[in-house]
């Protein structure tokens, strides 16, 4: 079990960087698994701003932990990772156009230090296992996107082109709206961060709050997008169980800030699923269901459980 800490002093294990479109987020691991130092910076565009920004994590880290980090890094980025080759490609939120992006070997010459680059949520993937304790593990991030990490077996599973767990562009829905990747009525386009900002606007703040405690208080409208918006996070949940079948299912990234409402109507959601199908219901999906724990940096910690793994 992994558990927030303020303490100091106990050695240092491990050390990662989750870069994020909009934050990154640097954690140090002590001995035990649990976070000695975390620092969180806006990421800025580009190569370049993405390569800075890192440093500065890094440095702000240093500073934090009081002694030199000369462990090898992990960092986890949005996006395919060739992980052998340390190349990040389709890193549009990063502001990445263009060729492959050989970010491993540009952030090992920055910080001086070995890196090994990794997947957003498979490192996330890699943490839930840990805080889980269980072997099977998926973890299924409601960020900007929808995407799933799996760890089977005690082991990630990236896939032949790094695509498994990219559930989000499952079609769900043959009359539902058109999605990124071309297709129509993706999941992504019913249970994502971006999907709920286009069907609960709000002037400012993270729509999802301001959905739940609407629905929460009875408006009508409120009530109906929050239900559509998790029977869609239902039926990744579905989908992940019936191909993956794995102990635990653990929610995260940030529209799962939303905490405990977002799991209990996730689990109505499955429970209606599972109305009259005793197949369906049988598999107790609802039971396995976890989350993350609020505010705590699963990607950054995962990150570092990838360099110290
Ligand atoms: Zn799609």
């Amino acid at each position: 079990m992994i558990a927030p800490r303020d303490a100091r002093g106990a050695g240092t294990r491990a050390v990662g960087l989750d870069i994020g479109g909009t934050k990154t987020h640097g954690v140090v691991l002590a001995e035990d698994g649990s976070i000695l130092a975390q620092v969180r910076e806006s990421t800025r565009s580009g190569a370049e701003g993405v390569v800075d920004t890192a440093e500065r994590v890094f440095e702000a880290l240093r500073r934090d932990v009081g002694e030199p980090l000369t462990l090898p890094v992990g960092v986890g980025v949005p996006g395919l990772v060739d992980v052998g080759r340390g190349m990040l490609r389709h890193a549009v939120n990063l502001g990445v156009n263009g060729d492959d992006l050989p970010l491993r070997d540009l952030l090992a010459d920055r910080l001086g230090v070995p890196v090994v680059l990794e997947n957003d949520v498979n490192a996330a993937a890699l943490a839930a296992r840990a805080l889980s304790g269980a072997d099977d593990v998926v973890y299924l991030s409601v960020g900007t996107g929808l995407a799933a990490g799996l760890v089977i077996d005690g082991r990630l599973r990236r896939g032949e082109h790094g695509a498994a767990g990219e559930i989000g562009h499952l079609p769900v829905d043959p009359a539902g709206a058109e999605c990124g990747c071309g297709q129509t009525g993706c999941l992504e386009t019913i249970a994502s961060g971006r999907a709920l900002a286009r069907a609960w606007p709000t002037p400012d703040g993270p729509p999802a709050a301001d959905l739940f405690a609407a629905a929460a208080a009875g408006d009508v409208k409120a009530i109906a997008v929050r239900d559509r918006f998790c029977w869609g996070v239902a039926s990744a949940v579905r989908a992940l169980g019936l191909t993956i079948d794995p102990e635990r299912i653990v929610l995260g990234g940030g529209v799962s800030e939303v905490g405990e409402p977002l799991r209990v109507e996730v689990v109505r959601q499955l429970r209606a699923l599972g109305e009259g199908s005793p197949f369906l219901a049988s598999l107790g999906l609802a039971d396995r269901l976890s989350m993350v724990p609020l505010h705590y940096p699963v990607a950054a910690a995962g990150a570092a459980l990838v360099a110290s793994g």
